[in-house]
């Protein structure tokens, strides 16, 4: 602003643009009197955002806009902007015009006293119960990244240190609401980023110490070495920026932020986004909707932190066997003992959510209703402790263990508040009789105020001999003795005589000034010392927080181990037998989401799986359109994933060699929603898998090759699972679907590559799906039988199916008994070639371009080029370049 205009503004509108200058990027809601205001672009965007009139307000030469709301309906709007992505400064006045006026100053001071962000907030309003809230901050230099988050309504503040080309990957499990960058990449943010809801830090919080030495402040440590991060100091400043960025936004204490966890990405099973979101673990493919998903099917969490600590399990599997047998071992017990598990469920229903109400707690937000709920989640432990003690199993032992009684805490609020405190913390009626003297003596007052009064009266008639004395009271002198004219020579030395009247005197003493200013302010006062005594209640509590987090990890471990017991009970799963080598086999697998969805009538059909590294490792399963492929790939991946989750799993038995990685690449026309060029995609994706897989992955390809033209489409996969078969460093188990029929040549040639179909039967002309997965690969596709049935009009049924029968009597089989694809790609030329001169001479249909383009010279080019290559020599690589060579030529 020039300094021309700045003369020109009230001393309110100067003081605004002060604060809102420090506050840049927020919208800042600036408190006058009763209303929140703001003022030019703020006050356009706010009344565009929430529908409110947008005025002006005559501020010297120019018209500023303005919009404001009643300061009681913040609890309404603030909520409302954050969601759309703003974040929220709110100003306060911090001092009454009385006191402002004795200061000498012109207005009343203000301040910012609370910052919200989307990913900084512990508003009720604007958390979801079972869902954490993450801020995450990252960094990089060179090829390593760090990664920090934090969700400040838990306490939770972790860091992470991981390759560069992971940081997608690692951010997907996080999913925070925001992220936070350095400033100077402002105009250079990486594409993947761009999604997420950005704010810029200032670049000067990345260098030096500075991050650092915030870090250790806030933890109270000479260094990070106690947290096992001291090595990681990319993500140092990560997390030094998030925590620069938390103390700027959250005004209050951060004292809830006990802990810097390491979150060893090596300790969880690789997912990648694009197999999160194929599995659909925990929002579908289609709407990003949670019905339909994974966890919507396992969730039978009973607490808040059993909901959040379920999507984080879900999200991050397990590795290590160990683990993973004492989270069965223990979902077992509680299997078997129904009745425990249904004590335990109840016993769960009276906890509240304690990683928020001790984060309330902490920060200086919590009111009597969340001590006392504190309590009677505290007074649950050792009800829910006595459930399971006797069910000794390792993990559940050490839950028992980590469930330490907090008497003292619950004993304490449970003297001091009453039963149903009110929501206020200013407004008294919050401590129960008999907890503090001071506070009894002054509700004492207030409610017998008269007859304190009449008691005072007896004693100094008492005392004096005066029986015709009186207490009376008027504004100017307040309580007053008044002792008539004939009796003033018995009034002793410490009466203070106020007012001299015809028949009487008046006085006072420093007693009954003492109980006036008991009784007058006394309702103040207890107000006052109520708020008073809550904060140093809330102090002592906050001062357990620590414990209280403990106790609710524990709780949350439980509540998913008793919902995993729950469910499987439910829904009829088994306990996976879990192995470090290299087999899985699946008896009578399900996939656990869609067995749910399916039309009464119409059950779900079990298939058995076997796959081994060195028998076999590839299966290429073929059947037509809908027979149920997809459904058999994304139930195998996830029957894996639920076992190493510790989860029993949709299936009559199951063995699970433990998996290091699931990787999954569904067909591109499954993907066309997301408007991506989609070969593109499939083969960057085809790509990750190859540079990524190790022989301990489970890799599920789901009609790859299908974003191009059949010829490229097929080489790829046909090389794709040669690669899988030959390079020993990558040798996965794979399931590969596909349509192209041709790949059942492979099994001829590769000893661990076995062809399946899943069959259907023809009847009367119609296609019927037996959903069952067998041997040998099949023979017909169905696709017009298929199409039939999805309603494409006779007409062109039948046109297809003369089309067809021209075809194959043409014998379209891209290998011969040799299996090579270049000698099929020969076949497959001069058949083409001879159908299409036959087609246009039968039949002189000049509008079937299909034929016209076979016979294109570009197709010859394209015909020499690919019988050139070697695919049996060709690196993934080369077979990339190849096919963007081809791809110029159609
Ligand atoms: P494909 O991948 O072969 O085209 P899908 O796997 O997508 O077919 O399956 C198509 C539909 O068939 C599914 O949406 C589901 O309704 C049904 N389906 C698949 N597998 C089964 C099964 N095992 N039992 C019952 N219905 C199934």
């Amino acid at each position: 602003m020039s300094p021309k205009k700045k003369k020109k503004l009230t001393p309110l509108m100067q003081q605004y643009h002060d604060i809102k200058e420090e506050h840049e990027g927020a919208i800042l809601l600036f408190r006058v009197g009763d209303f929140y205001e703001t003022f030019a672009d703020d006050a356009e965007l706010v009344s565009e955002e929430l529908g409110i009139t947008l005025t002006k307000r005559n501020n010297g030469s120019d018209q500023t806009p303005l919009a404001g709301f009643p300061y009681h309906a913040l609890d309404t709007y603030l909520p409302k902007l954050v969601k759309k992505g703003h974040r929220v400064a709110v100003c306060e006045q911090v001092e009454n015009p009385s006191e402002a006026k004795q200061a000498g100053r012109k207005i009343v001071s203000r301040e910012v006293t609370e910052i919200t962000t989307p990913g900084v907030t512990m508003s009720e309003k604007l958390l979801e119960h079972k869902r954490n809230n993450y801020a995450a901050a990252v960094y990089w230099e060179g090829k390593t990244a760090g990664v920090a988050f934090s969700d400040v309504s838990t306490g939770e503040f972790a860091l992470s240190q991981v390759a560069k080309r992971q940081l997608n990957d690692l951010l997907q499990s996080v999913t925070p609401a925001e992220l936070l960058l350095p400033q100077r990449l402002k105009n250079s943010v990486p594409e993947s980023l761009l999604d997420y809801n950005l704010t810029f830090i200032e670049d000067w919080v990345y260098e030096g110490d500075y991050g650092y030495n915030l870090l250790t402040d806030h933890f109270e440590t000479h260094s990070l070495k106690g947290f096992g991060v001291e090595r990681q100091e990319i993500a140092h400043t990560a997390a030094g920026a998030l925590m620069h960025y938390l103390q700027e936004t959250q005004k209050a204490s951060l004292g809830h932020i006990k802990r810097l966890q390491a979150y060893e990405n090596q300790e969880y099973m690789a997912l990648d986004g694009s197999t999160k979101r194929n599995l659909e673990l925990t929002t579908t493919i289609q709407e990003g909707q949670s019905e339909g998903t994974l966890i919507s099917i396992l969730d039978d969490t009973i607490t808040a932190m059993g909901g959040r600590l379920l999507r984080k399990w879900i999200m991050r599997p397990l590795k290590r066997m160990e683990p993973i047998r004492d989270r069965l071992n223990a979902v077992e017990a509680l299997h078997v003992n129904h009745e425990v598990r249904e004590k335990l469920r109840d016993e769960l229903g009276q906890v509240g959510d304690l990683e928020r109400l001790i984060s309330r707690i902490c920060v200086g937000r919590a009111n009597a209703r969340d001590l006392a709920k504190l309590k009677t989640s505290l007074a649950q432990v050792p009800r829910i402790k006595m459930q399971f003690n006797q069910l000794q199993e390792p993990l559940l032992d050490d839950i028992l263990n980590r469930l330490k009684l907090l008497v003292d805490v619950q004993e304490r609020i449970e003297k001091a508040i009453v039963d149903d405190p009110p929501a206020s913390v200013r407004d008294g009626g919050i401590f129960a009789d008999g907890f503090n003297e001071e506070l009894d003596e002054l509700r004492n007052i207030a409610r017998n105020g008269k007859n304190y009064i009449t008691e005072i009266k007896d004693e100094l008639s008492a005392e004096t001999g005066i029986n015709s004395l009186k207490i009376g009271y008027n504004k100017v002198y307040g309580y007053y003795i008044e002792v008539t004219n004939t009796h003033t020579d018995k009034v002793p030395e410490h009466f203070i005589r106020k007012q001299t009247l015809v028949n009487s005197e008046r006085y006072i003493t420093p007693d009954l000034k003492e109980v006036e200013e008991k009784i007058l302010s006394s309702e103040e006062r207890s107000k006052t010392l109520e708020y008073e005594l809550f904060e140093d209640l809330r102090l002592y509590v906050a001062e357990y927080a620590e414990q209280v987090q403990q106790i609710a990890q524990a709780l949350a471990e439980l509540d998913c181990l008793q919902s995993f017991s729950e469910i499987a009970y439910r829904n009829n799963y088994c306990k996976p037998a879990i192995a470090d080598d290299q087999v899985i086999d699946i008896t009578k697998g399900r996939h656990p989401v869609v067995e749910k969805t399916l039309p009464p009538g119409d059950p779900f059909i079990p298939n058995d799986i076997h796959l081994e590294n060195e028998e076999e490792q590839i299966l290429i399963i073929t059947g037509p359109n809908m027979a149920g492929k997809s459904i058999i790939l994304r139930q195998t991946g996830l029957i894996v994933l639920l076992a190493q989750i510790g989860c029993f799993v949709p299936a009559e038995e199951a063995h699970i060699g433990l998996v290091d990685k699931i990787f999954t690449r569904v067909g591109a026309s499954d993907n066309l929603a997301a408007g991506e060029s989609t070969f593109l995609v499939e083969m960057n994706e085809a790509a990750n898998i190859l540079n990524n897989a190790t022989r301990n992955s489970l890799i599920l390809l789901d009609e790859v090759g299908r974003g191009t033209s059949t010829f490229d489409g097929l080489s790829i996969a046909w090389s794709l699972a040669e690669y899988l078969h030959n390079q020993p460093s990558v040798a996965a188990k794979t399931l590969f679907a596909t349509h192209y029929h041709e790949l059942n040549e492979l099994e001829n040639m590769y000893d661990h590559i076995v062809n399946y179909n899943v069959s259907v039967k023809e009847h009367d002309g119609k296609v019927i799906f037996l959903r069952k997965l067998v041997r040998g690969g099949a023979d017909h596709s169905y696709g017009i039988q298929v199409a039939d049935m999805a309603g494409l009009p006779s007409i062109v049924i039948e046109r297809a199916k003369e089309i067809l029968q021209n075809l194959e009597s043409h014998s379209l089989d891209v290998t011969d008994s040799n299996g090579t694809l270049e000698e099929g790609a020969k076949k497959k030329k001069a058949a083409v070639k001879k159908a299409a001169r036959e087609m246009e001479k039968q039949e002189q249909i000049d509008q079937m371009s299909l034929f016209q383009t076979q016979v294109d010279p570009n197709i010859e080019m394209l015909m020499d080029k690919l019988e050139a290559c070697d695919p049996n020599r060709m690196t993934p690589i080369e077979s990339l370049m190849l096919v963007s060579e081809l791809k110029k030529l159609v």
